[in-house]
């Protein structure tokens, strides 16, 4: 772990709008993330997580404030290259593990790989180095409906580790899953920010989480506070 910060935000605001009536999820959201650290953002549901990871991830655009990852302010780039540190910079775990259902663990693991042209031989050999780190060797052909939900889960962790990212960003990754299914969720995750040297943003309302975390995040109300580590 290193002092640098991989992710900084300041001032972070975003205000939905739906006719008349304004949702303020983000009020003047500031922290910074060092490069391996693994940070649980926890709060109830409705409390500006998932708009809080979609900033940081560049899925969406906050009405005031910046995001800076790995050194890049995403918050001014123009959409293609924001594309681009998508692809490339920033992985994505989903609660509903958002996997092709038509393509095998493989496959799946392959995509960001495709996305970025990556030589067959060098997508093949991390597809099965990252479905191995993940406890999945036995299951690279079967299809996601052929799984169960913690190896789905792990075949979208697998997915977001291809193409080398430094950010993780998972949101609420165990929310579909049993609570021990969930705990060795939230072990893997662990697990690879050491041995991939990745840095992770994790929301989660899983007190398991919270005893993995360097850091926990506590968000009420669109505002940030630094939770104390029990
Ligand atoms: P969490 O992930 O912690 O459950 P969200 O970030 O999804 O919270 O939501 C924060 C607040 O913003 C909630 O009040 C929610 O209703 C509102 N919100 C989220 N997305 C939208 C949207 N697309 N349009 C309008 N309001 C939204
Ligand atoms: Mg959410």
């Amino acid at each position: 772990m290193t002092d640098a910060p991989l992710v900084v935000v300041e001032g972070l605001r975003k205000v939905y709008r739906s006719g008349p009536k304004e949702v303020v999820a983000l009020r003047d959201v500031s922290f910074s993330v060092r490069a391996g650290e693994l940070v649980a953002v926890r709060g109830r549901s409705g409390s500006g997580k998932t708009t809080l990871l979609n900033q940081i991830g560049g899925l969406d655009r906050p009405d005031a404030g910046r995001v800076v990852v790995d050194g890049r302010e995403i918050t001014s780039l123009p959409e293609d290259e924001l594309l681009a540190v998508r692809r490339d910079v920033i992985g994505f775990v989903f609660q509903s593990f958002g996997l092709i259902p038509v393509l095998s663990a493989a496959e799946n693991v392959g995509v960001p790989m495709r996305l970025r042209r990556t030589p067959v031989a060098e997508r093949e050999a991390r597809v099965r180095m990252l479905l191995a780190l993940v406890g999945l060797e036995q299951h690279v052909n079967q299809r996601p409906y052929e799984l169960s939900g913690g190896q789905r889960q792990r075949v979208a962790i697998a997915r977001s580790l291809a193409n080398r990212p430094r950010l993780l960003v998972a949101d609420e990754p165990t929310g579909q899953l049993d609570s021990q299914t969930g705990r060795q969720i939230m072990e893997l995750l662990r697990a690879v920010v050491r041995s991939e040297g990745v840095t992770a943003l994790v929301a989660t309302h899983d007190p398991s989480l919270m005893t993995l975390a360097d850091r926990v995040l506590e968000i009420s109300d669109g505002v940030v506070r630094e939770a104390a580590l029990t």
